[in-house]
C-alpha cells in the first residue's frame, strides 16, 4: 500500500469508467501527436487527501489542493503532466489535452473558474464513450516521464481468426437464407397460381408464404389433409348419390364405409361380383 505521501499512478486503481475515459483521452492525444504526456496520479485515499490538503495550511508548502473531498477519492479523476523538455505543467501542451477532453465529454480541471487544476481531469460515474469513438487498439497510458503514448494496432486478423470469421459469416449466411426462403412470401409464380388455388380450396394449404421453402414436417402435414380430404374420406354421402348409396347399402353391394374415399380396382371387383351375383 502506497504512502500518504507518494501519489498512485496505477490505472487499474480507477473505477472502470474511468480507466476507459482516461485511455480514450491518451489514445485521441496520440491521434493528435501529443505523446508526451504521463499519469501522475490517479486513485487517492481520503488519508492521502488530508496529506495534501495540510500542505500550506498546517504543513509546510506551497497549497496544492483546494479540497478534502476529491474525484481522485472516488476514482473518477486523474492527473496528467508533460515530459521534459517541456515543463512539468506545460499550459499549451494542458490546454491541448484540454481541448480534446472536452470532445469526449471529459471534464477538464483547467476549466474551473475557481480554483483552475490544469493537470487533473475526471469523469461523472455515468460517463459513456461519446458516439463515433472506440478503442482502437491497446493504449499504453506512461506512468513516468521517459515513457511515450502509444496506440498498439493490431496488423490484421490470423489465419484461424480469419477461418472462425468466416465459418461464422457463412452460417448466418446459410440461417438467413434459410429463414428468407421459408417464409418468403413473394406472389404465386403463374404456372403454379391454379394449383395453388385448388389447394386452398381443398384445405390442403392455408395458403401462407406461397413461394417459401416447405419443410418435411410441413409435408407430411398436406399429405396427411390430402389424405384425409381424397383418399379416406369419411364424410356423409353427397345428396345426388344418396339414393344410389342406399340402394346399394340395402342390395349388400357395399358395407356403406368411406362413402366418400376412392375405391381401388379390387374394391370396385368385389363390387361388380356383387351384383353378379346378385342376378
Ligand atoms: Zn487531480
Amino acid at each position: 500500500m502506497a504512502s500518504v505521501e507518494t501519489s498512485n499512478r496505477d490505472l487499474s486503481e480507477l473505477a472502470r469508467v474511468a480507466q476507459i475515459a482516461c485511455k480514450l483521452l491518451f489514445q485521441e492525444c496520440y491521434k493528435a501527436n501529443i505523446r508526451d504526456i504521463f499519469l501522475t496520479e490517479t486513485y487517492r485515499s481520503q488519508e492521502r487527501q488530508n496529506y495534501l490538503y495540510a500542505q500550506g495550511r498546517t504543513r509546510p508548502g506551497q497549497i496544492v489542493t483546494w479540497t478534502k473531498s476529491s474525484n481522485h477519492k472516488a476514482r473518477l479523476a486523474w492527473d496528467i503532466a508533460v515530459a521534459p523538455p517541456k515543463p512539468l505543467y506545460d499550459v499549451e501542451t494542458l490546454s491541448k489535452v484540454g481541448a480534446i477532453a472536452k470532445k469526449l465529454n471529459i471534464t477538464w480541471g483547467g476549466t474551473w473558474t475557481n480554483n483552475m487544476d490544469r493537470p487533473h481531469f475526471e469523469v461523472k460515474s455515468d460517463w459513456v464513450m461519446p458516439k463515433g469513438y472506440q478503442l482502437e487498439g491497446e493504449v499504453v497510458v506512461p506512468t513516468s516521464s521517459n515513457e511515450r503514448v502509444q496506440l498498439i494496432q493490431e496488423e490484421g486478423l490470423t489465419l484461424s481468426q480469419y477461418e472462425e470469421l468466416k465459418s461464422e459469416i457463412e452460417a448466418l449466411k446459410n440461417e438467413l437464407s434459410a429463414k428468407a426462403s421459408l417464409r418468403s412470401n413473394n406472389a404465386v409464380a403463374p404456372p403454379h397460381k391454379e394449383d395453388y388455388e385448388w389447394a386452398k380450396e381443398s384445405g390442403l394449404t392455408d395458403g401462407s408464404y406461397p413461394a417459401g421453402a416447405l419443410t418435411r414436417q410441413q409435408l407430411f402435414t398436406v399429405l396427411k389433409r390430402y389424405h384425409d380430404t381424397f383418399i379416406q374420406n369419411n364424410g356423409t354421402v353427397s345428396e345426388s348419390h344418396k339414393e344410389a348409396w342406399e340402394t346399394l347399402l340395402q342390395l349388400g353391394i357395399t358395407d356403406g364405409s368411406n362413402p366418400r374415399a376412392l375405391a381401388t380396382r379390387e374394391q370396385v371387383g368385389t363390387m361388380i361380383n356383387r351384383v353378379i351375383d346378385l342376378e
